[in-house]
C-alpha cells in the first residue's frame, strides 16, 4: 500500500446487546450513530472508519509515530465512547474496548492484521474492559495456546477427561457446611492439567462450552446421588449457558430425570451473561427459579453495573468477588464495601457468600462485618471428596 506503517483497530461495545434489549431497535440505532460520531470526531480525516457488524467498529489508521501513541489514542477512544450517551429519551452508558494490530510489526497480511487486532481486543475484553490494548509479541504465544487448547478441546474425550472436585461454603455461626461448589477441572492428554480459568474462556469463544456443561452437570449429578440429601450444590454456568434456553431447560429436566429436589441446586453466574443478551439471561434465570432452582451472582462487585443486575434480576445469592477479601486487612475502604455489600444482602434478604477467604484475620474481619457464609483455602481447598465434616469448633464464631 501507499504506507510504510499502519494499524488497525476493532472496538467492541460491551453493553450494547441490552440498551437495544431493553430500550428497543431505534434507540439502539441511535446509539450506534453518536458512537460513531464521537468515533469520526476523534479521528483524523485520513483515518477510515467502517461499522463491522453488530456493535463493533473498525478503523484503519494511517498516521501514527509510535506504540505510545496509539495507546494514548486507543485510551482517548474508549473514553470517549464510555461517556453516557443522551438519546431520545434515555441516557445509557457502555463500556467500549478496543485492540489494535499494526502492519508491519505484527502481521503482514489483511486477515493476520483482523485476527491479531481481534484477538487484543478479545484480550481486552477479559482482562481489561473499557480499555485499548495493543497486540504485543508476546500475544502471538497466547495465540498459539489458545488454538492449542481448542484443538486438544476438540481432540479430548471430555468424559474420561473432564472431572469435578468440591470445596465447601461453611456457615460460621453454626460450623455446618452450607453447600458445595462444583469446581471444573481437565486433565488433558495431550496438554496435561488446565486450569478452568483458562479452558472456559476458548470454549466460550469457540463454542465448545455448552458440550462441557453438558458432560460435567451429568457427572455432578451422578456423584450428587451418593450424597446426603441436606447437602446443596453450587455449580458454574458459563454466560454462553444462560442465554440459551436449550441449555436450561435441559438442566432442569436433568435434575429431575436424577430424582434431586431442585431447590438443593444453586446455578452461579456472572456478569459477563447479562452482558451479552440481557433479557436471555433474565428469562434463564426466571426459568431456573420458577422450577425451584437458586441462582447466585458470582464475583459481585467487580463489573460494571453490578447493582443494575441486582435491582432487575433476581438471585437467591451474592458472591462478593475475591478482589475485595485480599485487601481486607489492610483498607479500611475494603472493610466497609464488604460490610455495605453485606448489609445489602440481608436488607434484600438474600444469601451473601464470602468467597476467597486466605487467612485467620481475613476469617476475624469477615465475621466481624456480618459475614456469615464463607469460602476459602483458609477453610478448605477445592478437593475431589466434598467435605461434608463440619468446621472445627475454633473456627466457628464464638
Ligand atoms: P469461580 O467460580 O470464582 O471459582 C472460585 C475460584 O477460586 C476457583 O478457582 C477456586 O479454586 C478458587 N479459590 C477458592 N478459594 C480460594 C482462595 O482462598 N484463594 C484463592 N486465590 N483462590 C481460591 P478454579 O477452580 O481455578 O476456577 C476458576 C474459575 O473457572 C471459576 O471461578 C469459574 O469462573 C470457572 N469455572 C470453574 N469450574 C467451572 C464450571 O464447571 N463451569 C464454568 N462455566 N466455569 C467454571
Ligand atoms: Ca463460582
Ligand atoms: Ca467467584
Amino acid at each position: 500500500g501507499q504506507h510504510d506503517r499502519f494499524a488497525v483497530a476493532m472496538i467492541d461495545l460491551d453493553g450494547f446487546k441490552p440498551v437495544n434489549d431493553v430500550h428497543g431497535h431505534p434507540i439502539g440505532d441511535e446509539l450506534l450513530m453518536h458512537a460513531g460520531e464521537r468515533l469520526r470526531h476523534i479521528l483524523s480525516s485520513d483515518a477510515l472508519l467502517a461499522r463491522l457488524g453488530g456493535d463493533e467498529f473498525g478503523i484503519v489508521l494511517g498516521e501514527y509515530s509510535d506504540a505510545t501513541e496509539l495507546i494514548a489514542l486507543g485510551k482517548q477512544i474508549c473514553q470517549e465512547l464510555n461517556r453516557p450517551y443522551m438519546l431520545s429519551n434515555v441516557s445509557v452508558q457502555l463500556s467500549a474496548s478496543l485492540g489494535f494490530a499494526t502492519y508491519p510489526a505484527v502481521a503482514r497480511t489483511s486477515n493476520g492484521l483482523f485476527e491479531r487486532a481481534d484477538f487484543a481486543l478479545y484480550h481486552a475484553k477479559k482482562n481489561m474492559p473499557g480499555e485499548a490494548v495493543l497486540f504485543a509479541a508476546h500475544h502471538e504465544t497466547l495465540i498459539r495456546h489458545d488454538s492449542q487448547i481448542e484443538q486438544a478441546l476438540r481432540k479430548a474425550d471430555l468424559s474420561q477427561e473432564l472431572s469435578l472436585h468440591y470445596q465447601p461454603v461453611f456457615d460460621v455461626e453454626t460450623g455446618a457446611v452450607n453447600s458445595i461448589e462444583a469446581l471444573a477441572r481437565w486433565d488433558s492428554a495431550l496438554m496435561g492439567r488446565v486450569s478452568p480459568g483458562t479452558f472456559f474462556p476458548v470454549a466460550e469463544k469457540t463454542g465448545q462450552v455448552g458440550m462441557l456443561t453438558k458432560i460435567l452437570f451429568e457427572k455432578l449429578l451422578r456423584e450428587m446421588r451418593e450424597w446426603p440429601e441436606h447437602i446443596s450444590v453450587s455449580f458454574n454456568l458459563s454466560a454462553r449457558d444462560i442465554v440459551l434456553s436449550d441449555t436450561t431447560e435441559w438442566l432442569i429436566e436433568q435434575i429431575k430425570a436424577n430424582g434431586i429436589a431442585p431447590d438443593r441446586l444453586t446455578f452461579e453466574v456472572t456478569e459477563t451473561a447479562f452482558l451479552r443478551d440481557f433479557a436471555a439471561a433474565r428469562t434463564s434465570i426466571r426459568y431456573l427459579r420458577n422450577h425451584g432452582a437458586r441462582v447466585a451472582m458470582d464475583d459481585f462487585g467487580i463489573g460494571y453495573s453490578s447493582l443494575r443486575y441486582v435491582h432487575e434480576l433476581e438471585f437467591d445469592c451474592l458472591k462478593v468477588d475475591r478482589s475485595f477479601i485480599a485487601p481486607l486487612a489492610s483498607t479500611e475502604r475494603s472493610r466497609r464495601i464488604v460490610k455495605t455489600i453485606i448489609d445489602m444482602c440481608t436488607n434484600l434478604e438474600i444469601d451473601c457468600v464470602i468467597e476467597g477467604i486466605e487467612t485467620q484475620s481475613q476469617r476475624d474481619i469477615v465475621i466481624e462485618l456480618g459475614g456469615r457464609l464463607v469460602q476459602g483455602y483458609f477453610f478448605a481447598k477445592p478437593a475431589k471428596q466434598p467435605v461434608l465434616k463440619r468446621l472445627p469448633a475454633m473456627l466457628k464464631k464464638q
